[in-house]
């Protein structure tokens, strides 16, 4: 069975073409974090090794249940690697990590019937990494897969782009996740709505947070840490600019996370200004958004908002972390602590 959840929109398209091996050798998967992109590839990947196949994985046979475990030899995942201790963390792919898989490819499978490989943030490949793969999949070894994982398809090399099928993995609706939340997950009714919003449809943060009492901990200590900040001087903002930075070397996606977190409370200080309070994401700190709107002018709000979406794009191309993330701060309007 697919134990991905909402996108039957793209099930349909795939079911038929697994049951009749007609797969395309190529995916790309596409859609914001924790929407559900990883748990579609691991669901691919059993769906062409599944012992009961082709076709649906049946979720409990030897294959199903060690390519679940992480522990088959013929799936392969790469990642942007995370930087060692002082040093700057790995954000690309490179053609070394390529290399190594297109060299496992060309080898027949140990274990199952399919090789596969997993590129998650198939957007950091160098170019070289992306055109040495190219090459690959214009001539593919049989039984294999390549699974990109990408929330911006736009970053990837148009070249490399048609050569994969597109598969874009969308949110889910509200009434959706609330049930599925409240039937398979235990969530009360309360917790599954407020799991809803700050999830924005994706399921895989929300059943996290339920998971993990410790992530929705972490929000509530990263946005207070967020106004200390706003409230600071410079040389606090600057201290917290190098912590995020540290952050960003030691967990990468923890620290992209963080200031996703921040643009969602500047677009929040914007919904106010502009009367839309019921769409805001932290409903729960109406208050404080509200004092802090107050302060501060709609042009600023767009500007700093503008800056954070630049920092987030600049952190994924290469430049220096700590330049990035203090540059952000002189950006941070004074206004916004003065309130
Ligand atoms: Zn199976």
């Amino acid at each position: 069975m697919w134990t991905i959840f909402g996108q039957d929109h793209l099930l349909n398209r795939l079911e038929p073409s697994l049951k009749h091996r007609r797969q395309s050798h190529a995916y790309l998967l596409c859609g914001p974090p924790h929407v559900g992109k990883m748990a579609l590839a691991i669901n691919l990947s059993q769906a062409v090794n599944c012992l009961e196949g082709p076709g649906v994985p049946c979720g409990s046979c030897t294959q199903c249940a060690r390519i679940a475990a992480g522990h088959h030899a013929d799936i392969s995942t790469l990642a942007p690697g995370q930087g060692e201790e002082g040093r700057s963390p790995k954000t690309v792919i490179g053609i070394d990590a390529i290399k190594e898989v297109i060299h496992r490819v060309s080898l027949n499978p140990f274990e199952g019937q399919f090789s596969v490989v997993i590129i998650d943030g198939a957007e950091s490949m160098s170019d070289e990494a992306a055109n040495a793969l190219l090459k690959t999949l214009e001539e593919p070894p049989p039984n294999t897969m390549f699974l990109l994982l990408t929330a911006d398809q736009e970053a990837i090399l148009p070249t490399v782009r048609s050569r994969c099928q597109s598969m874009n993995l969308i949110p889910i609706p509200k009434n959706q996740m609330v049930e599925r939340l409240k039937e398979s997950h235990q969530a009360t009714p309360e917790m599954a709505d407020q799991l809803f919003r700050l999830s924005r449809g994706c399921l895989g943060w929300a059943i996290g947070a339920l998971e993990d009492h410790q992530v929705l901990e972490q929000r509530q200590a990263d946005l207070e840490k967020l106004q200390e900040t706003l409230d600071a001087g410079l040389e606090t903002r600057f201290t917290y600019a190098n912590e995020v930075a540290s952050l960003f070397g030691s967990d990468r996606d923890a620290a992209k996370d963080l200031l996703a977190l921040w643009l969602r409370w500047w677009r929040d200080l914007l919904l106010i200004k502009e009367g839309a309070e019921e769409f805001l994401h932290n409903s729960d700190h109406a208050e404080s958004l509200k004092s802090q709107a107050s302060g501060l002018s709609t042009t600023e709000i767009v500007q700093f908002t503008n800056r954070l979406m630049q920092t987030l794009s600049n952190l994924d191309s290469n430049v220096s972390p700590r330049l990035a993330m203090e540059v952000l701060m002189l950006n941070l309007p004074i206004e916004a602590g003065q309130v």
